[in-house]
C-alpha cells in the first residue's frame, strides 16, 4: 500500500471490521493518488476466505486467483477507452446477478466513474439500487459531479487527500526520483502524476514551450508553430499557461519565489510582469478558464486555432 493511503486504509478496514462495509463505494481524489489501490485492496477484502485485522489473508484460492486476475467474481470495467458505455455495463451487471462461483460474494470495480454515458450510469444505477446477493460494488473518480447524483446517493464515500510534500518527495526519492516542490506542485501535489510527469520527460517539454510563449513578444513570426506545438497536449499546456499567468500575477503582487508554481521560469515571470497590465492578464486567465471547458475531448475541432487566438491576444 502506498504510504500515503494508509490512513485511508485503515479508515475502510475500521468499518469493514464493523460490518458497515455496505454494497456500493464511492472513492474520490485527483487522479495520481492511486485510488485503485484501495478499490483492489476493498475487493481482496471481500473475495477472501481468511481475512486478517489488515485486510486479505493473500495465501487463500480466492487470494491465488485474484493476484493473477483469474478470479471468477470479480469484475473490473473503466480502464480502458474514452468513455465507458452501455453494453460492458449491462454485461458486469449481468455477472453479478448471477451466483458466486467461488460461493463468497462478487465485485465490480468501475475506474474512472465519471467517464459513464449516461444510458451506463442508468444501467448501472438499477443494480446500484438493488445490489444482487454478497455483492460490492466499488466506483472510483476525480471528478464527483460529473456523476448522477442518485448514483453519488446510493453509495458510501471516501475521500483520499493529496498527501503532505514531503511525503510525495521522500516516496519519490525512494523509487529513485529527484524531484523539487514545484514538480509536485505542477502535479497538484498526486504522487503517481509527478512520477509519469518526470518518466515522460515532460517537465523539460513545459519549460521550453513555456519559455517560447514568453519570447513571442519578441518574435511574434513564431506565434503558429508555438500555438500548434501547444496543441498538440493541450491537457497539459492548458494547466501550464493557467499556472505561468497564475505566477505572473504573484510576481505583480510582489510575491516571493518560493510562492510561484515555477520558480525554475522566474525571470521570464517577471519579464511578463513587467510587460503586461493586471487586466490584461485577468482577461487572458479568464479566457482560458473557457478554453479549457471547450477542450474537452472530442469537442474541440481544430484547437491550434484557438490556442493561436488565445495567443495572439494576449501578446
Ligand atoms: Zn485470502
Amino acid at each position: 500500500m502506498y504510504p500515503w493511503l494508509r490512513r485511508d486504509w485503515q479508515t475502510l478496514l475500521d468499518v469493514a471490521h464493523a460490518g458497515r462495509l455496505g454494497h456500493a463505494w464511492l472513492l474520490l481524489g485527483d487522479d495520481g493518488l492511486g485510488k485503485e489501490q484501495l478499490a483492489d485492496a476493498l475487493a481482496a477484502l471481500h473475495l477472501c476466505q481468511h481475512p486478517t485485522a489488515d485486510g486479505a489473508c493473500g495465501q487463500c484460492h480466492a487470494c491465488q486467483l485474484l493476484d493473477k486476475s483469474h478470479h471468477p467474481d470479480f469484475n473490473r470495467i473503466g480502464r480502458e477507452g474514452k468513455s465507458i458505455g452501455v453494453d460492458p455495463v449491462r454485461e458486469v451487471c449481468r455477472r453479478l446477478n448471477e451466483s458466486a462461483q467461488l460461493g463468497l460474494g462478487k465485485v465490480l470495480i468501475v475506474e474512472q466513474a465519471e467517464r459513464m454515458t449516461e444510458a451506463a450510469a442508468n444501467a448501472l444505477l438499477k443494480t446500484l439500487e438493488e445490489p444482487p446477493g454478497n455483492s460490492l460494488i466499488v466506483l472510483l473518480t476525480s471528478q464527483a459531479s460529473r456523476l448522477l447524483p442518485t448514483i453519488l446517493s446510493r453509495c458510501n464515500k471516501h475521500h483520499c487527500l493529496q498527501p503532505a510534500e514531503e511525503v510525495t518527495l521522500s516516496w519519490l526519492q525512494g523509487q529513485g526520483i529527484m524531484a523539487t516542490p514545484s514538480q509536485v506542485r505542477l502535479c497538484q501535489g498526486a504522487p503517481l502524476r509527478v512520477k509519469a510527469y518526470l518518466e515522460e520527460g515532460s517537465d523539460a517539454m513545459r519549460r521550453t514551450l513555456l519559455e517560447a510563449v514568453v519570447s513571442l513578444r519578441r518574435e511574434p513570426t513564431r506565434l503558429p508553430e508555438v500555438a500548434s506545438a501547444m496543441a498538440t497536449d493541450l491537457e497539459h499546456t492548458i494547466p501550464w499557461l493557467q499556472l505561468l499567468i497564475n505566477d505572473v500575477l504573484k510576481c505583480q503582487a510582489g510575491c516571493g519565489v518560493s510562492q510561484l508554481a515555477m520558480p525554475d521560469l522566474d525571470s521570464q515571470l517577471h519579464e511578463l510582469a513587467e510587460l503586461c497590465s493586471c487586466e490584461q492578464l485577468l482577461d487572458s486567465q479568464r479566457d482560458l478558464v473557457a478554453l479549457r471547458e471547450r477542450c474537452q475531448p472530442g469537442q474541440l475541432v481544430n484547437p491550434s486555432i484557438h490556442i493561436q487566438q488565445w495567443l495572439s491576444r494576449w501578446l
